[in-house]
């Protein structure tokens, strides 16, 4: 069925970085309590990092898998400029997945659950509570609809069958709630290791009710195959390379955290759910994979999906607008560049108003011509510097809803700020004509410069 998929696991997309000499492998047996993690960061946006053996552990262990925007739109199969246009496609058209009954994640069962000894958990940032499951895809169900939601997670593991989880006010805790209050437990399933077009699609910013898995159905351009968990009625990727079956439990709550997370800041240890795991299942010699908190994976992860929408948002009201970018340095999150072709006046204050209400975690917004590269936060500095005056083109909204991972607000609430950095409509050509140098862009560098320095008087004599 999946002989056509470019990559349909976790294994092709790392066997293919490998081939494009992307992977970089470490000596056997790295520490991983924080050696594993210090290693994956040094090589962070650059290579994809291959652990044999970990800690003494069988499985191997893979981080920075989707470490560059680049590699991204390679395993979507498109250039970067059609990135955003393809996830929201994919969005706006999910396939229904194909179930099946033979899955290769299903090759191990067991009930006989020890987590730090069936798999290599990496600790990660210096205050991290212990070892946390970083890249775990967790898989609920609406109880009254049967719509599965996909979100990450973190999980911390505090005991050997139980983990501490944070789940924030989305889907899943939507899903949750209702089910907790009659006192049930709440079935989850926790899937590690999966294909990239999964890993992207499960950060969607989709309606309730609406299945990632059939988002990644639809950018892998054909139904994702899922098998029913061993456990209970959850479908999982059949292609991961392990699943954690397991429980909330109703009315519990343990102490969970700190964590390193996306903003480069802990998350505080208080008081979260708990997941009781019942199985563990994986496909044979099991991937595992981890992602740093506020590495480039982490970033990506949050900022592609959380462009594709806010593009999409902004579009429906303003034609003008070419491009959005969530910088890095913002976190892939907080800082919003916009591309437009700037046409009204007062338009950029209004795409400004319209994109704080496209996201919440949107904290800065940075409106720019069409003739700033959103990409560059070099040139978007460029035309702050150049084109920007505080008095006449600066929006401050206090007391609005932010993230709570954002330091400096009040717990998720505090302020937005607006930049118009285009050039007034009508100004004089002149004045904001930018300098090029003739026929620079056609240098043939190789065709100009000698190979070698011939004698100059100048420089050959004092
Ligand atoms: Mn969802």
């Amino acid at each position: 069925m999946t002989g056509t998929l470019r990559f349909p696991s976790l294994r092709s997309w790392v066997r293919h970085l490998d081939a494009a000499g992307y992977l970089a492998c470490a000596n056997p047996g790295v520490s991983l309590e924080h050696a594993l993690a210090a290693i994956a960061s040094r090589l962070d946006g650059g290579k994809a990092v291959l652990f044999p053996s970990p800690g003494g552990h069988d499985m191997p262990v893979v981080s920075g898998v989707v470490g560059r925007r680049e590699w991204i739109a390679d395993a979507v199969g498109v250039s970067q400029t059609g990135l955003l246009d393809r996830f929201m496609d994919a969005s706006n058209n999910p396939l229904p997945n194909a179930e099946v009954t033979n899955a290769p994640v299903h090759a191990e069962v067991t009930t006989d659950v020890d987590l730090t000894r069936l798999l290599p958990v990496p600790t990660h940032a210096e205050k991290d509570s212990g070892p946390y499951i970083s890249a775990g895809l967790l898989i609920a169900r609406n109880p009254v609809t049967g719509a599965q939601n996909v979100s990450i997670n973190r999980l911390q593991v505090s005991g050997p069958d139980r983990l501490g989880v944070l789940i924030l006010p989305r889907h899943a805790h939507h899903y949750l709630t209702p089910v907790e209050a009659r006192g049930e437990d709440f079935p989850v399933a926790i899937v590690i290791g999966v294909d990239p077009l999964t890993l992207l699609a499960s950060q969607a910013i989709a309606p309730l009710d609406q299945d990632e898995l059939e988002i990644a159905g639809a950018l892998h351009g054909r139904p994702l195959e899922v098998v029913r968990c061993t456990t209970s009625d959850l479908r999982v990727p059949a292609h991961a390379e392990i699943v954690l079956e397991g429980r909330v439990l109703a009315g519990v709550r343990e102490p969970e955290g700190p964590f390193g997370e996306f903003p480069k800041y802990y998350g505080a240890r208080t008081d979260k759910h708990v997941i009781q795991i019942d199985a563990v299942t994986m496909r044979r010699n099991p991937l595992y994979h981890t992602i740093l908190g506020g590495g480039l994976e982490h970033l990506l992860l949050g900022s592609i999906p959380r462009e594709a929408t806010i593009l999409a948002h902004l579009r429906r009201t303003f034609t003008s607008v070419l491009d959005v970018h969530l910088s890095l340095g913002g976190v892939g999150r907080y800082h919003l560049y916009v591309k437009i072709a700037k046409r009204q006046r007062g338009e950029a204050k209004n795409i400004i108003m319209g994109a704080f209400s496209a996201h919440y975690d949107v904290k800065h917004v940075t409106v720019v011509d069409d003739d700033v590269d959103v990409h560059d936060p070099e040139m978007v500095e460029w035309a702050l510097a150049t084109r920007f005056q505080a008095d006449r083109d600066l929006i401050v909204v206090p007391n609005a809803q932010g993230s709570k991972l954002d330091p400096s607000n009040d717990d998720g609430f505090g302020a937005k700020m607006g930049m118009d950095a285009t050039k007034p409509l009508g100004a004089d050509p002149f004045t904001y004509l930018k300098t090029r140098i003739p026929g620079e862009d056609e240098v043939d560098l190789d065709a100009a410069l000698a190979a070698e320095r011939p004698p100059i008087s100048a420089l050959d004599e004092d």
